[in-house]
């Protein structure tokens, strides 16, 4: 029998899984029904047979500011596993190897990044003194006039700031392009403003970069199957749900699977993205208006690009690419903390908003990123390429445009028992882990509100 605490979660990436968490830790039953072989989403890891290396689909990165994360991964004992810089701090290079260090100093933020803007050796001092002043107009637009920030992109905000060429290429355009994931002249300045507001303009904790020791499966699935199994709850894999099924016009009673079984509850939260929500809906459910325009969201990619050398090529744990199409480039040896002990060196290599390239071959990819290594790090020219894994992410996250943030729905729907949770919801934050993860626990909330009201009533 149904009962007001059994909840179905559509999804088992960051979202679904920490709303879930979220609710088994409050006395639900929760079903989490994943479509795909194992659970991650779009942030998961495999096993490499060949190198005996963990592999991410692509490396992801959080931050200080990221609060609910933290609060999900400490919840289910996953804290250990990350390992926090203290403070920012980030090499830069250029063609020839020519590098700045962004790297905020032991102040109370703000003035730890005017610190770090002030040291920033690929940019003039007045070219930093510059970008200061712009970042401090871009926090008072964000607070005083927020309406014609949400209107334009990042390119479009640069111009109103006055910033030139080169602190775009060396400063704003690589932040904007790793927290974004899209083109400057795409992506919206709202969120943009807003990225710097929480990250980078606050304290000095927030805007320190966190990473996984492990691979990101490892990180937040099975101790999340752990918690939510132990509430009572169930994790199924290769479980797609293929529609909404309603018994009274407004409330939904249960979900039909592809493998035909039914599975009935009190509430239900979709956290899959909007393409697939859509799919969910049942004939005439998408002329709400609602529903309507999720379709018109659209996404952004990510290329990734795994290459094992001969040798280790750096000692950085990551190092920003500027002026290339390669973005960053992660040193996995020193992210597993491996360094020194594995004879070959392993490196990821990230490009973000990569529009312009997700149709190329691999091979042309795999010469494009070593072409950008060699040329950043000149000391890698004589290392050998023992093997490459390229992955691309066609729907990596919502494109950040002006329009799509325009149309991101909130967690309520008019369902009164259906709710959304993914990145791509409207919390204010750009398609990232953290905004998963907030909109996992805000859904998680308004159900259990719901099943106390209901609680009441009964
Ligand atoms: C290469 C790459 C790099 C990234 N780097 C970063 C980074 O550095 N920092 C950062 O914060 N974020 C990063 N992101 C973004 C981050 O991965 C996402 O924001 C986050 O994983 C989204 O989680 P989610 O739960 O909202 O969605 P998803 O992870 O997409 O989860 C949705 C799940 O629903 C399942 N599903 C869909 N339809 C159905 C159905 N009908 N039935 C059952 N299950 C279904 C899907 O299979 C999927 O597992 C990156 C993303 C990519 C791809």
């Amino acid at each position: 029998m149904v009962e007001p605490r059994d909840v179905v979660v559509i999804g088992g990436g960051f979202a679904g899984l920490s709303a879930a968490v979220a609710l088994a830790k409050r006395g639900f039953r929760v079903a989490v029904l994943e479509r795909k072989p194992a659970l991650g989403g779009r942030a998961y890891s495999f096993a490499d047979t060949e190198s005996g290396d963990f592999v991410d689909n692509g490396q992801h990165v959080l931050m200080g500011c990221y609060a609910e994360t933290l609060k999900f991964l400490d919840g289910i004992g996953a804290r250990g596993q990350l390992v926090f810089q203290r403070n920012l701090a980030i090499a830069m290079v250029e063609r020839g190897g020519r590098a700045g260090m962004l790297k905020t100093a032991r102040l109370p933020g703000p003035l730890h990044m005017a610190a770090a803007l002030m040291r920033y050796r690929l940019l003039t001092l007045r070219e930093r003194l510059s970008a200061m002043r712009a970042g401090l107009r871009m926090l008072r637009m964000h607070r005083y006039d927020r309406a014609r920030l949400s209107q334009a992109t990042v390119a479009a905000l640069m111009e109103v700031l006055g910033q030139g060429e080169r602190a775009r290429r060396c400063f704003w355009y690589p932040l904007a392009i790793a927290t974004l994931n899209e083109d400057p002249e795409l992506a919206s300045a709202a969120l943009l403003a807003g990225v710097f507001k929480r990250a980078f303009f606050a304290r000095r904790s927030d805007s320190a970069f966190v990473y996984a020791r492990v691979g990101l499966s490892d990180l937040y699935c099975p101790g999340s199957v752990r918690i939510i199994e132990a509430g009572g709850g169930l994790v199924e894999t290769h479980a797609a749900v293929e529609t909404l099924e309603f018994a009274a016009p407004g409330t939904v009673s249960g979900v039909r699977l592809r493998d035909g079984r039914r599975l009935q509850a009190a509430n239900f939260i979709a956290a899959v993205p909007p393409a697939q929500l859509v799919r969910l809906l049942p004939e005439g459910a998408g002329a709400d208006p609602f529903f309507a325009h999720l379709g018109e969201i659209t996404s952004s990619p990510i290329i990734c690009v795994h290459a094992w050398f001969d040798r280790e090529i750096t000692d950085a744990v990551f190092v920003g690419f500027v002026g290339t199409a390669t973005q960053w480039l992660f040193n996995k040896r020193r992210i597993f903390a491996e360094h020194g002990e594995r004879a070959n060196g392993y490196l990821s290599f990230v490009i973000s908003g990569a529009r312009k390239l997700v149709d190329a071959g691999n091979e042309e990819l795999l010469d494009l990123v070593t072409g950008d290594l060699n040329a950043m790090i000149p000391a890698s020219r004589g290392a050998r390429l023992l093997k490459a894994l390229v992955l691309k992410e066609k729907q990596a996250t919502m494109a950040p445009s002006p329009e799509c943030d325009r149309l991101r729905p909130s967690l309520a729907t008019p369902i009164s028992n259906f709710f959304l949770a993914g990145d791509w919801i409207q919390t204010g934050l750009p398609a990232t882990i953290e905004s998963a993860v907030a909109s996992g626990h805000a859904a998680a909330a308004a159900v259990a509100a719901r099943a106390g009201d209901w609680a009441k009533r009964a």
